[in-house]
């Protein structure tokens, strides 16, 4: 995390969240610093987008194999400046990146290959030839959030670059330090030719607007649904294109028939694991009346066996929040849910001592007048509520702004796949939960508040292209006009009136054929 940004200085300095220890001191950039940034990253895309996509993946490998050479260093990095454990900076961020720039190194060439598009119409299949080219846009913006602060910011940038963009890069001012190991790790580890990915630390509030505007020709921003949508509509100004990664509020829905072990361990996991600070987090959960109380018993005990402090030696499971606004709402949202009649299971505070940290909260008896059930939290509370139906437990799951993630838990996986279908979410997963932002070869994405576009997966790469078609004449060279051109006239109509019906049905081809044949007149209007 870091303390507020000193405009007068134009510093940040990077704070440890679990000690308060300040890490660092470093220098903000201006909006002018800014857009100068925008146009290296414009004067350097010509030469990077000709290269082939096999010469951009070399980049990235030798990124990857100077990341894995520092494991260590950049696990801690993370650590320190965010508070999740280190086993959590390896699990969640670093893995991740490894495993995207190793499999789409390898399969990015032939995604971004042209398609030819087989033209069906007779007339033009033996005329005409079209086909994709996926063009790279130029330069785009990535702006990221501080609670994944390695892994989101390197899974659009690896995109983008193997696209042939060329990218302005802003992390959030909480993690400014990951994001600067992040362009030591490509910079001077993969060694990109210069302007190719340019890292700007500066605080959202002052960094103007000139990110998402031209020449930017695309926007990828994770972050809450506030500022996305406000940066949204700057963009769609200029007709720029976004993908917004935003917040959600993922409920879980636990059947009468679920291994109930099991999902209670997912659920501490799921709502505690990066103390709760994921898109993804379990936020809500509903639980089958018939094991409801079983289910919450067990949920607590884990909870209260949960590790929670800063990570010295690896013996510790929970870490601390990243700042204290993150602190501040979550402990309103528990005085509001106790003031509308929630009752705390398990946690339930503030434990005495340095650091933002809260201990990991289940809450029952809770309904959706209360802000817990509604709002986004972000942050270690587990709410569980009960249903009486599968209908209803669909109901409140899909009660919500937001859209991201789901997860469906019952021994029947046929049961478990139809509840999937009926869920308004970008992922729903049956018997896990969270994790499938580390299925890299698969889209992460929301609806409804929870954004637009998708990230990973082959389509989250095609989102940094775009699909030109490009559609060349192949008539031999004694046609001097289309059918289509001038000048218009009786045959020209009869003789299309022909044609519509026998590209319709195979039956009419050879009267349409005959006449062609048979009609100087015909004939002409055609060639
Ligand atoms: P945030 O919206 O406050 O900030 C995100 C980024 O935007 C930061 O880099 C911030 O500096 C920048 N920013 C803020 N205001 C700006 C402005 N006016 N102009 C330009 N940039 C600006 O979000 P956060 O607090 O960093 O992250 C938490 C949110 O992110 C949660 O809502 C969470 O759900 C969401 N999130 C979503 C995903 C996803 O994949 N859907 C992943 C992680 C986090």
């Amino acid at each position: 995390m870091s303390r507020k940004p000193d405009d007068a200085r134009r510093t940040l300095t990077a704070v440890n969240p679990a000690t308060g220890e300040a890490l660092g001191e470093v220098p903000l950039a201006t909006a002018d610093e800014v857009r100068a940034r925008i146009e290296a990253a414009n004067q350097a895309f010509p030469a990077w987008s000709a290269l082939s996509v096999e010469q951009r993946a070399r980049y990235l490998q030798r990124a990857r194999d100077y990341m894995l050479d520092r494991l260590d260093e950049v696990c801690a990095t993370i650590s320190r400046e965010n508070g999740k454990p280190r086993v959590e900076a390896l699990s969640s961020e670093v893995f991740l990146v490894a495993d995207l720039i190793t499999l789409y190194a390898a399969r990015a060439p032939s995604i971004l290959a042209d398609r030819s598009i087989p033209l069906h119409n007779p007339l033009f299949k033996a005329t005409k030839s079209s086909r994709l080219v996926h063009q790279p846009l130029g330069v785009i913006s990535i702006v990221t959030p501080w609670n994944y602060p390695f892994s989101i910011p390197m899974s659009g940038i690896v995109f983008a670059l193997l696209a042939g963009n060329t990218v302005v890069f802003k992390p959030a001012s909480g993690t400014a330090l990951v994001g600067l190991k992040i362009d030591e790790i490509l910079n001077q580890g993969g060694g990109l030719p210069p302007g190719v990915l340019n890292t700007v630390v500066a605080a959202g509030s002052s960094v103007g607007t000139a990110l998402f505007e031209p020449p930017v020709r695309k926007v990828v921003f994770t972050g809450s649904t506030e500022v996305g949508r406000r940066i949204h509509e700057i963009a769609a100004r200029s007709f720029i294109p976004t993908v917004m990664e935003l917040g959600g509020k993922d409920p879980m829905i636990v059947c009468d028939d679920a291994d109930i072990d099991l999902a209670a361990a997912g659920a501490v996991w799921g709502a505690f694991t990066n103390c709760g600070q994921v898109c993804a987090s379990v936020e809500r959960v509903y639980v089958a009346r018939s094991v409801h109380d079983r289910f919450v018993e067990k949920v607590a005990a884990r909870t209260r066996a949960l590790r929670v402090g800063a990570d010295a030696d690896h013996e510790v499971d929970v870490g601390p929040l990243a700042n204290p606004e993150q602190l501040a709402t979550v402990e309103a949202q528990v005085v509001d849910a106790l003031s509308k009649g929630a009752r705390v299971v398990a946690g339930g505070r503030r434990p005495v001592g340095p650091g933002n940290f809260f201990e990991p909260t289940v809450l029952a008896d809770v309904n959706h007048t209360m802000k817990v059930m509604r709002e986004e939290t972000f942050g270690p509370l587990l709410p569980i509520m009960p249903f009486d139906s599968e209908d209803e437990a669909v109901r409140l799951a899909n009660d919500s702004e937001y859209g991201l993630t789901a997860s469906v838990w019952t021994r029947d996986r046929e049961r478990g796949e139809a509840i999937a279908r009926r869920l308004l979410a970008g992922t729903v997963t049956v018997n896990d939960c969270v994790y499938t932002y580390g299925l890299c070869e698969t889209p992460w994405q929301g609806v409804k508040d929870s954004g637009i576009g998708r990230s990973h997966s082959d389509a989250g790469l095609l989102e940094f292209v775009f699909p030109k078609h490009v559609n060349v004449d192949r008539s031999p060279g004694f046609m001097k006009r289309r059918m289509w051109w001038f000048p218009y006239g009786r045959a020209a109509y009869e003789v299309q009136k022909l044609a519509v019906r026998a590209f319709v049905s195979a039956k009419a081809m050879p009267r349409f054929l005959a006449s062609v044949i048979g009609r100087k007149d015909y004939r002409k209007a055609l060639m």
